[in-house]
């Protein structure tokens, strides 16, 4: 990059008004958090960076640029938060996996922006009710991996593929450098820039979205140093929502610690092993207030198969605990598997089969289902099967172009949330 100035000033945060306007009740729990108090706490996933210090540089300059979106976006979408928690509102999240730094054009980013409108007018129209359209969008690029290297044929240990803001996915270039946290930064902004221009200069079809005008993001709080260095007093303002992903959420860990004094919205994925009294803990440290309904989202991603018997001792244990979060049901993470010839793919009927059955479980305990979260891109991609375009593992080959997860196609993403709308009216 060559573009990090050597030395560095630290100035301190510019307060804006409107984080003036709002009164936070400080807690004795929230006292002892900073920005920066995760530092003590074991972070799961940390990325290792062979020079520290350009780390820590990088992160000093990040601290002194511009915030990516304001406090009172982050207010305006708690308040709108609230009422899905309490089943007035619904929420469709989705977006890539992993985002590429290559994909930062104008038409990928338009076309995303587009589904993700659409998926909430079919929504809106099956369930009766406001949808909150919400971006994987934006600042999705850092990825934990389950085998932090990869062995190439050639029998080369190297590392996985972390995402954009800390590798790159061709094999030769996979060592972790601080410098692509700028250009994340960086994209970012050209993303969040570009998702205003289309949300502005684009109708709504059907005239149907005022209030719509703007797509909220979110992305995996991975990379604290990136996130803590992006946060000034409570509010994280990379996003306006952030999430902790299934093997960051550690009760004593960093991210938990990172994740608990901040004013965004919080997503908590919540996979088949998660134990109720784990779950509750977490609503615990993350909202120690239980007056603040929906402000932790509960993701959870099961399994088709596996919700009917793990999903309902968590609802029930959620609800004697007094928390209201958002429930949301995640139907791609638990339905990942490998072609014969090791293709990542899932399959749309197991997909809607999770939404199915996890929406059942909340109506068969009076709680609500209050949001859906989906692996899609605009694009005609060929990585997840539908039984129609993509049946076998010769169609996947035809456009796979995920840097992570199989993401749906356009149609594939408009076909599921179609037919859960059409199971919910029934
Ligand atoms: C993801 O959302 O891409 C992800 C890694 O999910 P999880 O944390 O649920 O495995
Ligand atoms: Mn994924």
């Amino acid at each position: 990059l060559g573009l990090l100035p050597t030395t560095f000033t630290k100035v301190k945060p510019a307060v804006t008004e409107t984080i003036r306007e709002i009164t936070i009740t400080p807690t004795d729990h929230i006292d002892t958090w900073s920005p920066d108090s995760w530092r003590s706490k074991r972070a799961a996933q940390a990325v290792e960076y062979a020079d520290k210090d350009a780390l820590e540089e990088t992160c000093a300059y990040l601290r002194q640029l511009p915030p990516l979106v304001n406090p009172s976006e982050i207010e305006q979408a708690r308040a709108q938060l609230y009422h899905v928690a309490l089943g007035r509102a619904f929420v469709i999240q989705g977006g890539d996996c992993a985002e590429s730094f290559h994909d930062i054009k104008y038409d990928i980013i338009k076309k995303k922006v587009e589904l993700l409108r659409q998926q909430s007018e079919v929504l809106e129209e099956a369930l009766g009710m406001t949808v909150i359209p919400l971006g994987r969008i934006a600042g999705q690029y850092a990825k934990p991996r389950s085998n932090p290297f990869e062995t190439l044929p050639s029998g080369e240990k190297i590392h996985a593929f972390r995402g954009h803001n800390v590798n790159s996915e061709d094999p030769n270039r996979r060592q972790p450098d601080p410098n692509r946290l700028l250009l994340g930064y960086f994209y970012a902004a050209a993303s969040q820039n570009t998702i205003r221009h289309v949300s502005t200069h684009s109708a709504p079809s059907a005239g149907k979205t005022p209030g719509k005008s703007f797509l909220y993001t979110s992305h995996e709080a991975l990379h604290l140093p990136y996130e803590s260095a992006l946060t000034r007093d409570h509010y994280n303002l990379s996003a306006t929502t952030i999430w902790l992903g299934e093997r960051t959420r550690q009760l004593d860990g960093a991210h938990v610690e990172y994740a608990r004094g901040l004013r965004n919205p919080i997503g908590v994925k919540v996979g088949p092993t998660a134990t109720a009294d784990e779950v509750v803990a977490i609503l615990n440290a993350l909202s120690p207030d239980r007056s603040q309904c929906g402000k932790v989202t509960l993701i959870t991603r099961m399994g088709c198969g596996r919700v009917r018997s793990v999903l309902p001792p968590i609802i029930r244990a959620v609800q004697l605990s007094g928390h209201v979060p958002i429930w949301m049901c995640d139907p791609c993470h638990g339905n990942t598997f490998a072609t014969s010839t090791g293709v990542k793919t899932r399959r749309a009927e197991d997909l809607l089969q999770e939404l199915k059955e996890t929406y059942i479980a909340h109506r068969s305990l009076g709680s609500r289902l209050g949001g859906i979260h989906l692996e899609q891109t605009g694009e005609d991609v060929t990585e997840c099967m539908d039984g129609e375009r993509t049946t076998c593992e010769e169609d996947l080959g035809q456009c796979y172009q995920s840097l992570c997860d199989p993401r749906l196609s356009r149609e594939q993403a408009l076909w599921l949330v179609k037919q859960f709308g059409e199971f919910v009216k029934n």
